[in-house]
C-alpha cells in the first residue's frame, strides 16, 4: 500500500492519473513496477496504480477501485482501445492501437503497421513479462498479425532503470511490411539496422495538407517522406529536406513504392541553413511544410524553442508566393497552441505577410487527447494561406 498526500488525491479527482514522488507520503516498500493500492493519509482507498522506483512520476493510476486480475484488465483495455480505433480510424492500415495513458494503459504503446505490430513498454510495470504476454494474447486475438515486434528505446529504459533490451519478436515471424496511409505506401522495417517507424500522429494532417497544397512544394524536416509523398500527388514539384541521410534513404525507397508519382528531390542538409540559403537566392514556393523535432523538451526551454520556431516560420513565410500554403507543426507539448499561433502571428508581422488560418489541427484520432490529461495533447499543425 502506498500512502499519498491530499495534493495527489486532488489530482486524481481532477481526472489526472499521475502522482509525483513528492506527493508520496509512504511507499510501503513497493518494488519496481509493483501494482499497488493507493490510500490517502486517512487510509481511504483511492485506487490501484503502477509504481515506479525510478521515475519522478511515482504512480500511474490504473483503476479507481481494486483489481481482481491484472491480465484480464489489461486485455479488456486493449480490446477497448482496438474498438475505439475501429470507430475513428479511416483510410489506413497503420495507426496507434494503444496510446498509454490515453487508453488507460499507462506506459504502453502499440502501433499497427498493416500485418506487423510494434509494442513498446515505457515503464517498469509495463515491462513485466506476464503483462506483455496478456497484451500479446489480446492483440493476436484482435488482429492475427504476422508479427509482433518489441521495440526498446535505450534512453527511456535507462531513465526507468530497466536493463538493456534487444528489439525482438514477441509473436510470429514477420518484422517488415508495407503499409498504406491515405493511399500512399510506405515501408516498415521494425528490426533492420535502420529502424523505420512512421509519425502516425501526422497521418490525418498529411491528407489535410494535400487537400490544399499546390505548385512548387518544400517539405522541411521531411524524415521518411510522410508529407512529401502526399504532396507529390498534387504538386508539380516537391523537395524534401532533412539532416538525416538514413531517413532520406528510406524516403527514397518509400517513393519507389508509389509508381506514378512525380520525382521528389531529397536534400540532406540543416533545415535552418537551407531556408536561409534558399531565401537569399530568392527561391519561391507555393507550399511549405515545417515539421521540426520537439524544440522544447521542458517548460524552461520554451523561449528558446519559440525563437527557433519563429525563425523557421519567418523564413518560410517570406518564400511563399501569394496564395501559398504554409503547413506548420510543433510536437512540443510545452509549446501550447496559443503560444504557437502567437509565434506565427509575430513571424507574419516581421515577414510583412498577411496570413489566414485555414485549419488548426492536432494529432490523428488514434492518438486520443484526453480532456483531463493535457500531456496527451501535444501536436499542433496549423494550415495557413498567404493572402498577400
Ligand atoms: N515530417 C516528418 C517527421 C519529422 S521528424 C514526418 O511526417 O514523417 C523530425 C525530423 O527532423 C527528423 O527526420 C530529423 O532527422 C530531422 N532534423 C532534426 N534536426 C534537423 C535540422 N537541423 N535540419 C534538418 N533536419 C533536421
Amino acid at each position: 500500500m502506498v500512502v499519498v498526500n491530499s495534493r495527489a488525491a486532488a489530482r486524481l479527482r481532477a481526472g489526472h492519473p499521475w502522482i509525483y514522488r513528492s506527493d508520496v507520503v509512504s511507499s510501503g516498500g513497493a518494488g519496481p513496477g509493483a501494482v499497488v493500492e493507493i490510500k490517502n493519509e486517512r487510509r481511504r482507498q483511492l485506487g490501484t496504480a503502477f509504481y515506479s522506483t525510478a521515475s519522478e512520476i511515482a504512480l500511474r493510476l490504473l483503476s479507481p477501485g481494486k483489481i481482481e486480475s491484472l491480465s484480464e484488465l489489461v486485455r479488456e483495455r486493449v480490446r477497448h482501445a482496438v474498438e475505439y480505433r475501429r470507430r475513428v480510424v479511416r483510410d489506413t492500415d497503420a495507426y496507434r492501437v494503444v496510446f498509454s495513458e490515453a487508453d488507460e494503459l499507462p506506459g504502453l504503446i502499440v502501433d499497427r503497421y498493416n500485418d506487423v505490430l510494434v509494442l513498446e513498454a515505457l515503464t517498469q510495470a509495463t515491462d513485466d513479462r506476464d503483462l506483455k504476454q496478456a497484451v500479446v494474447t489480446e492483440l493476436v486475438e484482435q488482429f492475427a498479425p504476422a508479427g509482433i515486434v518489441e521495440r526498446a528505446e535505450p534512453r527511456i529504459r535507462q531513465l526507468e532503470q530497466l536493463p538493456p533490451l534487444q528489439d525482438g519478436l514477441l509473436h510470429g515471424q514477420k518484422t517488415e511490411t508495407v503499409f498504406t496511409m491515405n493511399g500512399v505506401r510506405f515501408y516498415q522495417r521494425a528490426l533492420s539496422g535502420q529502424k523505420t517507424g512512421a509519425f502516425l500522429d501526422q497521418r490525418e494532417n498529411y491528407a489535410a495538407a494535400a487537400a490544399c497544397a499546390h505548385g512548387d512544394a518544400l517539405d522541411v524536416f521531411c524524415y521518411q517522406g510522410g508529407f512529401a509523398l502526399h504532396l507529390a500527388r498534387v504538386c508539380s514539384h516537391v523537395t524534401g529536406v532533412d539532416s538525416s541521410r538514413p531517413a532520406l534513404e528510406s524516403a527514397e525507397e518509400n517513393a519507389s513504392l508509389n509508381p506514378g508519382l512525380p520525382e521528389v528531390e531529397w536534400i540532406e542538409a540543416n533545415a535552418f541553413d537551407v531556408l536561409k540559403d534558399y531565401a537569399a537566392a530568392g527561391r519561391q514556393y507555393d507550399t511549405i511544410v515545417l515539421d521540426p523535432p520537439a524544440f522544447a523538451r521542458s517548460r524552461r526551454a520554451l523561449q528558446t524553442a519559440l525563437r527557433g520556431y519563429k525563425e523557421l516560420n519567418l523564413r518560410a513565410l517570406k518564400m511563399l508566393r501569394p496564395g501559398g500554403i504554409l503547413v506548420t507543426c510543433s510536437c512540443s507539448y510545452h509549446v501550447g497552441e496559443g503560444e504557437f499561433v502567437e509565434m506565427l502571428a509575430s513571424a507574419a508581422v516581421d515577414a510583412h505577410r498577411s496570413v489566414r488560418i485555414l485549419e488548426k489541427r492536432g494529432q490523428s484520432k488514434d492518438h486520443p487527447a484526453v480532456l483531463t490529461i493535457p500531456e496527451t495533447s501535444y501536436l499542433k499543425c496549423v494550415i495557413a494561406v498567404l493572402s498577400r
